[in-house]
């Protein structure tokens, strides 16, 4: 198959759907690789790094989609980028397709088969290409956190290990799924005084066996968050309902309850995030302030450690992308359980049921 790799246009995306190392594995199955100009170059791979590998680079867009059978991207298309599609032709990417109908329909209408990253699931639920996103976000929150507490950017001005003689400062983490987790790993990392809120008390149970005495759990109730806000540093928001918006754990009213300069990373800010107050921001826009509080929403964290992310990704999505260019689109989604539920388009119809569900399309 010829599997062909597009630059990422859209704003602040510094990722790339393949690596050299990753297209060497296209190439000694037998695919021949090309990968569009610079592609590669803001997660640390240069051109020559696939030619190196046996790529091709191949600088004009439109021959590079008309030249493959299979296109690998990281964000959906842009809306600029719909035209470049011919029918048939194989889409991986991620896609989030549910709340975006009119990429939805171009896709449908270019008649393309697409496979969306963040739906394919294994028979355990596992979601092996969104895991590693949350697992990057959740370590990131913590980071940010601790420089957005930094004085100069309307933090509290306090350093989240203290020092001998001095308290740690205290981390709130609403959501102890992956993010949360990944989270409490790099806040007890740096010393602070960590508490994860979860409705499960089987995944508080988890969290206890595997953090021990270094963090304190409790069940996620009005009054159990009313009383970590007034006592935290940095408030980590990291819950998901699955198919469903984020709830508003924090409401407006309880900004007041906080200490002013304290920190919010509302990483479920993508899911319409668990704090009242958050709205989407960008990497070159990241916080904002509410009532005191200092508010960081970027609703595309790993995009900011590119090279990481990258890595991260790639490895997850590269056996699916395999399976694919080997098999073909159909033999893929037959032989696998996991590829068939990351089928969203096909030849014209909309094929994953949440989305057709969520826009109203015929399944
Ligand atoms: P997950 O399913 O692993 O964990 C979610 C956790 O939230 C679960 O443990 C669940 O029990 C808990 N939860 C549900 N309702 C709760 C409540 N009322 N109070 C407390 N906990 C509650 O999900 P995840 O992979 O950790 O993702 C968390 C969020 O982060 C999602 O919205 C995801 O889309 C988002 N995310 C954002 C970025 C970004 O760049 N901003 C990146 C990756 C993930």
């Amino acid at each position: 198959m010829r599997i062909g790799v597009a630059k990422e246009i859209k704003k602040h995306e510094y990722r790339v759907g393949l690596t050299p190392a990753n297209a060497k594995s296209y190439i000694r199955a037998g695919h021949e690789v090309s990968i569009e100009a610079g592609a590669g170059a803001n997660a640390g791979f240069p051109d020559q790094a696939y030619l190196d590998c046996g790529a091709a680079i191949e600088s004009d867009t439109q021959a590079l989609f008309n030249n493959s059978d299979m296109i690998i991207k990281v964000k959906e298309p842009q809306a600029c980028e719909y035209d470049l599609f011919h029918e048939d032709q194989i889409l991986y990417t991620y896609l989030h397709l549910a709340a975006d109908e009119a990429q939805t329909r171009a896709l449908m209408e270019r008649k393309i088969i697409a496979v969306a990253y963040e739906t394919i699931e294994e028979a355990d639920r596992h979601l092996p290409c969104l895991t590693p996103m949350s697992e990057i976000a959740g370590r990131l929150s913590v980071q940010e956190g601790a420089k957005y507490l930094e004085k100069p950017y309307g933090g509290r001005g306090v350093l989240l290990g203290g020092v001998p003689g001095v308290p740690r400062g205290k981390v709130a983490i609403l959501g102890g799924g992956i993010v949360g987790s990944n989270a409490a790993k790099m806040a007890i990392g740096l010393g602070a005084d960590v508490t994860v809120l979860d409705i499960s008390a089987k995944r508080l149970a988890y969290l206890d066996d595997i953090f021990e005495t270094r963090i304190t759990t409790l069940y996620s109730n009005e009054e159990n968050i009313e009383l970590v806000l007034k006592e935290s540093d940095l408030v980590i928001g990291g819950v998901l309902i699955p198919g469903a918006k984020a709830p508003h754990l924090v409401r407006k009213e309880h900004l007041k309850l906080m200490k002013p300069g304290a920190v919010i990373v509302d990483v479920a800010v993508d899911q319409g995030g668990c704090v009242e107050t958050t709205h989407p921001t960008t990497h070159d826009d990241p916080i904002f302030e509410v009532e005191g509080i200092v508010h960081y929403c970027v609703a595309n964290m790993p995009g900011a450690v590119a090279l990481t992310s990258t890595l991260a990704l790639t490895s997850a999505t590269l056996p699916y992308g395999l399976a694919l260019a080997n098999q073909g689109a159909e033999e893929a989604v037959k032989s696998s359980a996991a590829i068939s539920k990351g089928l969203n388009i096909y030849k014209g119809a909309c094929t994953y049921a949440p989305v057709a569900k969520a826009l109203g399309i015929d399944y």
